[in-house]
């Protein structure tokens, strides 16, 4: 059962889940004995290959088709290498782009897709662990599976520089390309999965007016803003802003939860952190049960504080 992940690019950088997929992918390729292969298409492919030369790879694809993601080049492209070196498993980041063109190359497959995997093993196909509320494994029967993998879940390969990387030469048909991005804005935060630093908000903070002092923390120690369920519900913070379940896992050095009770669902999303702090006004609050660092007190006293001595 051949193994291929899909590197992810952006702005001539590579994404961090690219090197997550590829620890998904050696577990698999694992647990079935056999090869695993990553892909990069488009960019400047052969330039960011050399970084996705990882433990546990065996060869690394560059098909440099276009500067800038396209839906239907990475399908046609994808689809050509899957056949080329016979992979079973299709590992895609699930980021904006993977959730992309995952179903589009599943169907020109003719595989079935399976979104936000966070465990992989293997029978006669890949077995995928799922959470959402509870946690469902199933079984993919069949010639392949393209699977999706929550960001975050796994650890990022290490770069060796020992892969074998070869150019795939993909034929793209131009006329079968009806789809082109015209246009991409920044973000106005590092996106969280990818932070070293998140300064997360819960209930705790009371209104959205109050915001502002997690802001300015976040500003001070240069770190992503992110929250629990109820600032999101409230539609103070945007969806891409939750953390845990029912949002994205996140993996960053020191994560810094603020009158937050932690809650299971939401430290499903925190425990790929290295460092947790807490500040909480309850000492018995679950949070402190999974931080490294925990400050009782009142948020409105301690993060002020905090954001004067990192101002200085
Ligand atoms: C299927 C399902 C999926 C879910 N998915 C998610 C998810 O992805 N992410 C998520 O976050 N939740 C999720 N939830 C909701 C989750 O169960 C909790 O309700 C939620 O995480 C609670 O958010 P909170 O900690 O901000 O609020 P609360 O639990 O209300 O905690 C607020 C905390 O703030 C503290 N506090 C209050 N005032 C202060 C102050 N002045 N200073 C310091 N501390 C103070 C309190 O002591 C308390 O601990 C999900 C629930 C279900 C059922």
């Amino acid at each position: 059962m051949t193994v291929l992940t899909v590197a992810e690019h952006r702005q001539g950088r590579l994404r961090e889940v690219s090197r997550e997929a590829q620890t998904a992918g050696r577990e698999l390729a694992d647990a079935a004995n056999d090869a695993l292969h990553t892909a990069i298409v488009g960019g400047d492919a052969e330039r960011l290959a050399a970084d996705l030369a990882c433990e546990g790879v065996d060869v690394v694809h560059t098909a440099a088709e276009g500067a800038k993601f396209n839906h239907d080049v990475y399908t046609q492209a994808l689809g050509q290498l899957v056949s080329a070196i016979d992979a079973r498993v299709v590992l895609v980041p699930g980021s904006v782009t993977g959730l992309d063109y995952a179903p589009a190359l599943a169907a020109r497959l003719d595989w079935p897709v399976v979104t936000d995997a966070v465990g992989l093993t293997a029978g006669d196909g890949p077995t995928v662990t799922r959470e959402f509320g509870g946690v469902v494994t199933l079984a993919v029967d069949g010639d392949g599976a393209v699977v999706t993998l929550r960001p975050g879940e796994w650890r990022p390969a290490a770069v060796t520089g020992e892969a074998d990387v070869r150019s795939f030469p993909a034929d793209i048909d131009d006329a079968a390309v009806r789809a082109t991005v015209t246009g991409s804005e920044r973000d106005i935060d590092p996106a969280l999965t990818e932070a070293d630093v998140v300064v997360a908000v819960g209930r705790g903070i009371g209104t959205e007016a109050n915001l502002d002092v997690v802001f300015d923390l976040a500003d001070a120690i240069g770190g992503a803003v992110a929250a629990s369920a109820p600032p999101v519900k409230r539609g103070w913070l945007p969806a891409d802003r939750l953390v845990g379940w029912s949002g994205v896992t996140v993996a960053p050095d020191v994560y810094l939860a603020v009158g937050i009770s932690g809650a299971t669902q939401h430290r499903g999303g925190v425990d790929e952190s290295a460092t947790v702090i807490a500040i909480n006004s309850d000492p018995s609050a679950p949070i402190f049960d999974v931080a490294d660092y925990g400050v009782v007190g009142d948020l409105f006293d301690v993060v002020p504080a905090l954001t004067a001595v990192f101002a200085e």
